[in-house]
């Protein structure tokens, strides 16, 4: 551990990057103690750790658990005003994230990214950008990989890509990226991070160490971000989907370009969505500032077809084209999917109901031709249907029975788009569950 002077350390929250933060601490000659409200003395890890040296205090949260501790490193998912955290702020302990651990094990390049929407869709284009250039790098962090893992594992000459939420990024403070990427900003989060300020503080937290030797990708057409940028040390490098940048990365109808260079042209691409050019921009920049080629990012963006889940093209059948957007847990991902078809489309939606109302989907509906719908907001999204004049509403009991209803109506060229704009949790445990219902129902059709 670089820089890390501090003998006494709280682990507070267990999970996958608790446990790797606790073990690597241990490790490291320090004195750890580790508190989880939900864990049990038997459980297996809880008894790991302790073999391994650790205090572990678990069913609850006591302020005791404070005595005599120098620095917590705090699971991302625990609130700032959870009861610890505030009477640690109260006495000037400092709280971190495991990213801050992982950064004081990583010697080479990072490349961290962040911002409300795109994230896990541009680290995994920059990082096969970069693999199909042969640079050497791994990919960690709120992707679901663990940082620490990845940065014990990392190879001298290995850049480090990794995916930051706003609340990893709450919990640094030496960290810094050699490249940072600063995608989108909207209000998300709220409930956490309690305003807006403190959220793009949060995010800005990505750039506040680094230095003039650095990097800063960002949105120019985002104006949060051009605004925060401001104050930023690092050499800044903008993407923009709107205007011609000296400097960044930048679109017009036939190519996309980094600074005067013509990277790729734009039917070669693969991914739709209006949204996914700025993911791509955003990625191309990235890539090149790390040694990526042209020939590297035409290697991935003549075949990406999306991040599982996350408008991934599936297949076409009989002139159908499948697209799965099960992680469209909400109406502003249902409105990104459905504006990127200029085609008739099916939409496959509903799932749980949280009380809201979909009107905003409203003036996306233009090219909706049919609607199949299941969950609890099936009747919901129905009276939206019919406030948009769409003819054909079916219903479903589940995504499958909604795949075989929604190709017994199509004709040659439509788009058959699960996008629920809904949680999964009425009918299935994750998002991912609902989407591989999808792709296997897609293919049982052939
Ligand atoms: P994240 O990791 O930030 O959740 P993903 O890459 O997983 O982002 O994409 C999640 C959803 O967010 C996508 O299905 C899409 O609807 C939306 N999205 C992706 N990129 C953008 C973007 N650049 N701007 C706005 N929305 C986006």
């Amino acid at each position: 551990l670089n820089d890390f002077p501090f003998a006494h350390v709280l682990v507070l929250g267990l999970a996958k990057s608790g446990t790797a933060a606790a073990k690597v601490l241990l490790a490291n000659g320090k004195k750890v103690r580790v508190n989880d409200r939900n864990a049990t003395k038997e459980d297996e890890v809880v008894i790991q750790l302790q073999e391994l040296g650790a205090e572990v205090i678990v069913g609850g949260h006591p302020i005791e658990v404070l005595d005599e501790i120098e620095i917590i490193v705090k699971n991302p998912g625990i609130p700032y005003d959870n009861p610890v955290i505030v009477e640690a702020e109260r006495r000037n302990i400092p709280v971190i994230t495991e990213i801050e651990i992982a950064y004081s094990l990583v010697e080479g390049p990072i490349i961290g990214i962040t911002g409300s929407n795109g994230k896990t869709t541009t680290t995994t284009l920059i990082t096969e950008m970069l693999e199909k250039s042969q640079q050497p790098v791994k990919v960690a962090g709120n992707i679901g990989i663990v940082a620490i893992d990845a940065a014990q594992s990392l190879e001298k000459e290995e850049s480090l890509v990794l995916e930051l939420s706003s609340f990893q990024l709450q919990g640094i403070d030496k960290f810094r990226p050699k490249i940072a990427v600063l995608l989108n900003i909207f209000e998300a989060h709220l409930d956490y991070h309690k305003t807006l300020d403190n959220y793009v503080q949060a995010k800005c937290n990505i750039f506040k160490q680094q230095t003039s030797d650095d990097y800063l990708v960002y949105n120019a057409d985002d104006n949060i971000i051009t605004d925060a940028v401001r104050h930023a040390k690092a050499a800044l490098i903008p993407f923009s989907t709107k205007k011609k940048l000296e400097n960044g990365a930048w679109i017009d109808e036939e190519y996309i370009y980094f600074k005067d260079d013509k990277v790729i042209s734009r039917d070669e691409v693969v991914l739709v969505g209006e949204h996914n050019i700025e993911n791509i921009l955003a990625a191309i920049a990235a890539a090149k500032l790390d040694g990526a080629t042209n020939e590297g990012i035409r290697k991935v963006l003549s075949i990406f077809s999306g991040v599982k889940h996350r408008l991934q093209y599936i297949d076409t059948i009989n002139g159908r084209l499948f697209y799965n957007d099960s992680k469209a847990t909400n109406m502003l991902a249902t409105q990104k999917a459905l504006s990127a078809f200029m085609q008739p489309t099916i939409l496959l939606a509903g799932g749980l109901d949280r009380g809201n109302e979909f009107t905003d989907l409203l003036p996306y509906l233009s090219n909706v031709k049919a609607m199949v719908l299941f969950g609890q907001t099936k009747e919901k999204l129905e009276d939206l249907g019919h406030q948009a004049g769409i003819k054909t509403i079916e219903f479903a009991g589940n995504v499958e029975e909604a795949v075989k209803k929604a190709y017994a109506i199509s004709n040659v060229d439509d788009v058959i788009l699960l996008s629920p704009s809904c949680a999964s949790w009425d009918q299935y445990r994750t998002f991912e569950e609902r989407g591989d219902m999808f792709i296997q129902a897609v293919h049982k059709l052939v």
